[in-house]
C-alpha cells in the first residue's frame, strides 16, 4: 500500500504541474478542464478472478434454483439455507440462524435469517461471534410467491446469493483479515407476500428479514452493502438515488479502474430493497442493483430463469462488490 500511495501523490504532483501548464497558456474564452487524479481505492481482486467469480457464483445459482421456488416457509427455501450453511462452513466460516416469527396481513409467519462470521485459525467461536466487525454484506435468499409460476428467481436472486458465497471464499483465503471483519447476511422474507412491497411505520409487506436482523442485530457498523438482481446477462447497475454518497463514489471510482463504468451508475429513484432497514437503523448501506422492470421478461416472470445469468457480469459485478468492501475496511 505504502508504494501505491506515493505513486499516487507523484501523480497528483504532476497533474496539479500539468494543469497549471495548460492553464497559463490558454486564453481566458477556452475552457480548461482539469483531470481530477483517482482517489485511492483499495483492489484486492484481479481481472483473472473474474471467470472464477463468474462460474463458480453460477454454479451455486444453478445448485439453488434446482431447489425449485423457495418462497418464506417452503421446504426448498430450508434446503437453500442448508446449501448455504454447509459450503460456508467448508470455507471456514461459522453460521448461525436467527430464527423469528413475524405477524404479517397474511397471518403469522415463520423465517429464518442466516448470519455468517468468518473463523480466523486458531480462533474459538465465542470469540469470534463477540468480536466487533465494521460491515455488513448481504443478500436474500427466498423467492416471490406468484399463484400459477413455478417461479425460481435466477436473477433475483439466487446470482447475489452465489456471489457471496464466493465472497467469503476469496475473502477467507486473500483477505482473511478483512473477512473477520465483517458480517455475511442472507436475508429471508425480502419479497412481498402480497402484491406490491411497502415499508413504513404503520406497517410493512417485505423486508422481513432485514427489518428484524437491523432491529435485533442493532450494532451500528461502518457501512452496509446488499447485492440485489446481479448477474443478468444484460446488467446495467443502477444503484438507489439515495445512496450513501462515501459508498457510491467508490463504487464508481472502482469500477472505473476495472473499466467498466459505463455499467454502473445511479438510478433517479429511491428503491426498497434490504439496504433500508439497515440504513434506518444505523448502518448507511448501498444497494448494489441493476436495472429492473415488469417489461424486461424475467423480473417477477417466468423468465427469471437459469439462462438470464451470465458467468461474466456475475464475475464482473462482485469483482466490484469484493473491492468496495476492501476499500471500507483499508479506511
Ligand atoms: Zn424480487
Amino acid at each position: 500500500m505504502k508504494i501505491n500511495r506515493n505513486i499516487y501523490l507523484g501523480l497528483i504532483f504532476l497533474m496539479v504541474g500539468t494543469s497549471f501548464v495548460v492553464s497559463s497558456c490558454t486564453s481566458e474564452s477556452e475552457v480548461v478542464i482539469e483531470k481530477k487524479p483517482l482517489r485511492e481505492v483499495t483492489i484486492i481482486t484481479d481481472k483473472s478472478d473474474e471467470w472464477k467469480f463468474g462460474n463458480q457464483a453460477y454454479k451455486h445459482a444453478d445448485n439453488i434454483v434446482g431447489f425449485g421456488p423457495r418462497p418464506a416457509q417452503s421446504k426448498a427455501l430450508e434446503k437453500t439455507r442448508q446449501y448455504i450453511q454447509s459450503e460456508l462452513e467448508k470455507r471456514s466460516w461459522s453460521v448461525k440462524r436467527q430464527s423469528f416469527v413475524a405477524d404479517t396481513s397474511f397471518g403469522k409467519y415463520q423465517f429464518v435469517n442466516l448470519i455468517a462470521r468468518y473463523v480466523p485459525e486458531g480462533k474459538d467461536l465465542n470469540t469470534v461471534w463477540r468480536s466487533e466487525h465494521r460491515g455488513v454484506v448481504g443478500a436474500h435468499i427466498d423467492t416471490k410467491k406468484i399463484p400459477g409460476l413455478n417461479y425460481v428467481g435466477a436473477v433475483d436472486a439466487a446470482g447475489s446469493v452465489g456471489q457471496l458465497i464466493e465472497m467469503a471464499d476469496f475473502m477467507g483465503k486473500h483477505a482473511p483479515s478483512m473477512a473477520a471483519e465483517i458480517e455475511l447476511v442472507f436475508f429471508d422474507g425480502e419479497e412481498a407476500l402480497g402484491k406490491n412491497m411497502f415499508y413504513k411505520s404503520a406497517g410493512k409487506d417485505g423486508l422481513y428479514g432485514s427489518h428484524y436482523y437491523a432491529l435485533n442485530r442493532n450494532r451500528k457498523r461502518e457501512f452496509g452493502i446488499i447485492l440485489d438482481l446481479l448477474g443478468q446477462k444484460n446488467q446495467k447497475v443502477k444503484v438507489p438515488s439515495d445512496s450513501p454518497a462515501f459508498l457510491y463514489k467508490d463504487l464508481m471510482e472502482i469500477a472505473g479502474r476495472h473499466g467498466v463504468s459505463e455499467n454502473f451508475g445511479k438510478a433517479s429513484f429511491p428503491i426498497l430493497d434490504d439496504h433500508v432497514p439497515l440504513s434506518i437503523f444505523g448502518t448507511p448501506s448501498i444497494d448494489i442493483i441493476a436495472e429492473f422492470s415488469s417489461d424486461d421478461g424475467w423480473w417477477h416472470q417466468k423468465g427469471d430463469t437459469m439462462d438470464q445469468l451470465s458467468v461474466e457480469q456475475l464475475g464482473v459485478s462482485l469483482r466490484v462488490a469484493i473491492d468496495l468492501v476492501a476499500t471500507q475496511l483499508e479506511k
